[in-house]
């Protein structure tokens, strides 16, 4: 039963484009999973045949980024977003304030529901620059002994990536890196917590991430409602209620095809000559100009203005026509945003570098 499909180059932000192999493989085994006679879709949470998918992700997982034994690896639901909540209600309580560094439209976010639960203290924010930078070292005014530090390792919208952890930082570093998760090797030990909605980089949307060093389970407060509190999905690997199986399925998948790619540094060499292909046209002339400054650009998100806002129209109309979905920049932004996510594939850039080059021919 093959079907001929015709798939077209999807440059969504998120939910985004998932490998191919993968989205075959689910659609080989959706009405039953081999050996077990039932889809993934109708099976229980309690069952062995689930049991052991859980349980190769976590393995899969911890073996990609090579994740220590004293960090607990969890599959929660709600988003990045309820992140935000999350971890100041399980972190903001040791009487001290959290810092956030904002270099976006998410990390404003995280810090409006981290003000919901304690002092915030926003260390920097490139917000007067409209988010096109990382702040520099000598402008972080960080707390000595905050709770926590948060930042957003690649802000999806602006295109602004940190190429590691912020320098200067002691204690407990929390991460969103939603938009850019194992997109290149990191070193998880730097780190108290790390958070991730699927939907961008690892796979459908439905479940979130969250990588998280286990002595920070002692932080959290009594009285927190069950479902808020890490120690519940701690204790029980994220199978207190009834998790989301289908997509902790297709992401144990995607940590699959990973490892298959030769792991996170083999991923970060393909990411960096895909996002170079693009710059590299952007910077050609001066028609197309990129958002962000040239050190912070992301290799996920590449956000880019042209000479006028009709020729950005133009482009995107011309480019959906053409078979570039999800060309169209967020509104806060302008201009255009290709989202080069893990999966997206290479020969999808180079498309998309020779109609660039061919618009900018006949417009510029
Ligand atoms: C998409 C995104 C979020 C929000 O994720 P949800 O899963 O929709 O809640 C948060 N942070 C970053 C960096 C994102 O890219």
């Amino acid at each position: 039963m093959t079907t001929q499909v015709h798939r077209i180059y999807n440059f969504s932000a998120g939910p985004a484009t998932m490998p191919l192999p993968v989205l075959e493989q689910i659609q080989r085994d959706l009405l039953a999973l081999p050996g077990v006679g039932m889809s993934v879709l109708e099976i229980s949470h309690r069952s062995k045949p689930f049991q052991a998918i859980i349980d190769e992700a976590v393995a899969d997982a911890r073996e990609l980024a090579g994740i220590p034994e004293n960090y607990k690896i969890l599959f929660l639901q709600g988003g990045a977003s309820t992140q935000f909540s999350m971890v100041p209600m399980n972190l903001h309580t040791t009487g001290m304030p959290a810092d956030y560094i904002v270099t976006g439209a998410w990390g404003k976010k995280a810090v409006k529901e981290a003000k919901r639960v304690g002092e915030v203290n926003v260390a920097a924010t490139t917000e007067a620059d409209n988010y096109s930078r990382l702040p520099r070292r000598e402008e972080l005014k960080l707390t000595r002994g905050a709770a926590y530090v948060h930042f957003t390792s690649n802000e999806t919208i602006q295109g602004v990536q940190y190429p590691g952890e912020p320098e200067g930082v002691e204690g407990t570093l929390v991460c969103d890196a939603s938009s850019d998760i194992f997109s290149r090797p990191l070193d998880v030990g730097k780190y108290g917590l790390i958070y991730a909605g699927a939907q961008k980089n690892l796979g459908p949307a439905g479940v979130t991430l969250v990588i998280l060093r286990e002595d920070l389970l002692m932080r959290s407060p009594e009285g927190l409602a069950t479902m808020f509190n890490y120690n519940t999905h701690a204790k029980e690997n994220s199978l207190y209620n009834t998790p989301p199986s289908f997509a902790i399925y297709a992401v144990g998948l995607v940590f699959k095809w990973l490892k298959g790619l030769g792991g996170l540094a083999a991923v970060e060499e393909t990411n960096k000559r895909k996002a170079g292909k693009l710059y590299a046209e952007i910077d050609r002339t001066g028609f197309y100009r990129g958002h962000a400054a040239k050190e912070c650009r992301s290799l996920m998100n590449v956000t880019f203005r042209l000479p006028t806002e009709e020729l950005e129209a133009k482009l995107v109309a011309e480019a959906k026509a053409a078979g570039f979905d999800g060309l169209k920049g967020h509104r806060s932004v302008g201009g255009l945003r290709a989202s080069i996510y893990n999966a997206f594939p290479e020969a999808g850039i180079d498309a998309l570098v020779e109609f660039m080059r061919e618009f900018e021919r006949k417009n510029g």
